[in-house]
């Protein structure tokens, strides 16, 4: 007898195919629009497997039932949703299809996008025994085949397709849920450097801000790309070119100076106590560098950066390093 593992794979292939081919057909020629005035070439929706669902909500659900897939396991794979009065019916419908695949390819969850400003923007594969979003990210089963130095973390679908489509095939996303501290360890098998990527708004600066010490912990060191004007690296690309993106990762932030300028804007440098305040700051996340050498380098770094005498910085350092020891024991 087969695992419930294998016979939910084995589903979601057969929708993915299904997917795939009515993004083909007449009723799927709106869905196929929208994705070429994303400017994705043929060859793009082709090799991330994107397709389309139908607009009817029994559309995938009336497929698999002639296909005498049980109910039982329709409910289990997360491609129908279950409701009292309306009985079984699918997940995704009318939506554009992003199959999301596991390190090794196989299909374990889908997302879905309305086409135009519908809510919600995106849908996505509820967890199940196949997909668990903590530990998997999109884009890693060609992502891994990269063979470059680093990986590059972005937020969306979108983001990973059109950095691919650019000839940076090094890009995955965790889709939607913050990085976690399994994606960290997964990504240290493959690398130990990333470059962040997230959107320039609020959200993905506290994203970055988040990953920055779970990558650390995981032994991978983070830059971060800055995308302005842009809000993400689907629109960078769209307005810049992949050239552009190329300097903006040979320019990304080191993750501590990402995180003291944003430190800095929550104090007063007009004011000499309000700067007195902000040294003290740096000076405490510089005591956290044990190493002396590497403590040292941040200094100079952070001295230059915001103008300030090295000399003074390492007093302070020194100061907070001496209170924080322990001389009860
Ligand atoms: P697009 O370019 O298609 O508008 P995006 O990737 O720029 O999409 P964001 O709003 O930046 O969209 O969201 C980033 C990612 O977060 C999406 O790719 C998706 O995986 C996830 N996401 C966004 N909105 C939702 C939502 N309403 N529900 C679940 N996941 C979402
Ligand atoms: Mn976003
Ligand atoms: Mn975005
Ligand atoms: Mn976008």
């Amino acid at each position: 007898e087969q695992s419930l593992r294998s016979r939910i794979l084995e589903l979601n292939k057969m929708a993915a195919k299904y997917f795939y081919y009515q993004l083909r057909q007449e009723g799927g020629a709106h869905a196929m629009r929208y994705l070429k005035d994303r400017q994705l070439s043929d060859e793009t929706i082709h090799h991330f497997g994107l397709g389309y669902a139908n607009k009817y909500s029994d559309d995938l659900y009336r497929y698999l039932k002639g296909k005498n897939i049980p109910d039982e396991l329709l409910a289990q794979s997360g491609l129908m949703q279950v409701d009292e009065k309306r009985g079984m019916y699918d997940k995704f419908w009318n939506r554009v299809i992003f199959p999301i695949m596991d390190v090794n390819g196989r299909v374990i969850g889908f997302g879905g996008r309305v086409m135009g400003d519908g809510k919600p923007k995106y849908l996505n594969s509820p967890e199940t025994v196949v997909f668990d979003k903590s530990r998997n990210l999109y884009g890693l089963n060609f992502a891994r085949t990269a063979r470059k130095k680093q990986l590059l973390v972005c937020e969306g679908y979108m983001d990973v397709i059109s950095l691919h489509q650019a000839g940076f095939i090094n890009s995955v996303a965790s889709l939607g849920t913050a990085l976690t501290s399994q994606h960290a360890s997964l990504i240290r098998r493959y690398t130990d450097e990333v470059i962040l990527t997230y959107d320039s708004d609020e959200a993905g600066v506290r994203a970055a801000l988040r990953a920055i010490p779970l990558l650390a912990e995981a032994g991978v060191t983070a830059r971060v790309l800055n995308m302005r004007p842009y809000k993400d690296p689907d629109e960078f690309i769209k307005a810049l070119g992949a050239e552009e993106f190329q300097k903006r990762i040979d320019d990304a932030q080191n993750s501590f100076l990402f995180e003291t300028d944003i430190l800095q804007q929550s104090y007063d440098m007009s004011d000499p106590s309000g700067k007195t305040a902000f040294y003290e700051a740096v000076a405490k996340k510089l005591v956290g560098f044990e190493q002396e050498l590497e403590r040292e380098n941040y200094l100079e770094a952070v001295a230059r950066r915001y103008g300030v005498s090295a000399d003074s910085l390492r007093k302070m350092v020194n100061s907070i390093a001496l209170k924080g020891m322990n001389f009860s024991r």
